[in-house]
């Protein structure tokens, strides 16, 4: 896989505003403190919003699960769990096919 330069990606970090990319992948996020903004976590089972997003800086922090990280880690993070979703309905879905053709 080729690497993307660092300063290439210190360019993405710098530009964009992970609070509209956090948005943009369905959360919501509401002003929390000064600076931050807070919403429900998707990396783990949230029901009060730990998911804080500081735009000054580019970074999340998780106070439930402790996910933390910028950018581009977020959509790392936020499309593998989405890839795992999807390859876990694949299997589910493959697994009762199986099951169906051993007893039918
Ligand atoms: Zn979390």
């Amino acid at each position: 896989m080729p690497r993307i330069p660092e300063s290439e990606i210190e360019r993405i970090k710098h530009e964009t505003d992970l609070a509209a990319l956090v948005r943009s992948r369905g959360i919501e996020l509401k002003p929390h403190g000064s600076k931050d903004l807070a919403g429900k976590c998707p990396f783990h089972q949230d029901d009060q919003p730990s998911f804080i997003v500081t735009p000054d800086k580019g970074l999340f922090h998780c106070m439930g699960c402790g996910a933390a990280g910028n950018c581009i880690q977020f959509v790392q993070k936020f499309d593998g769990v989405r890839c795992l979703i999807t390859l876990g309905h694949w299997l589910k879905g493959f697994l009762s096919c199986v099951f169906l053709a051993i007893w039918a």
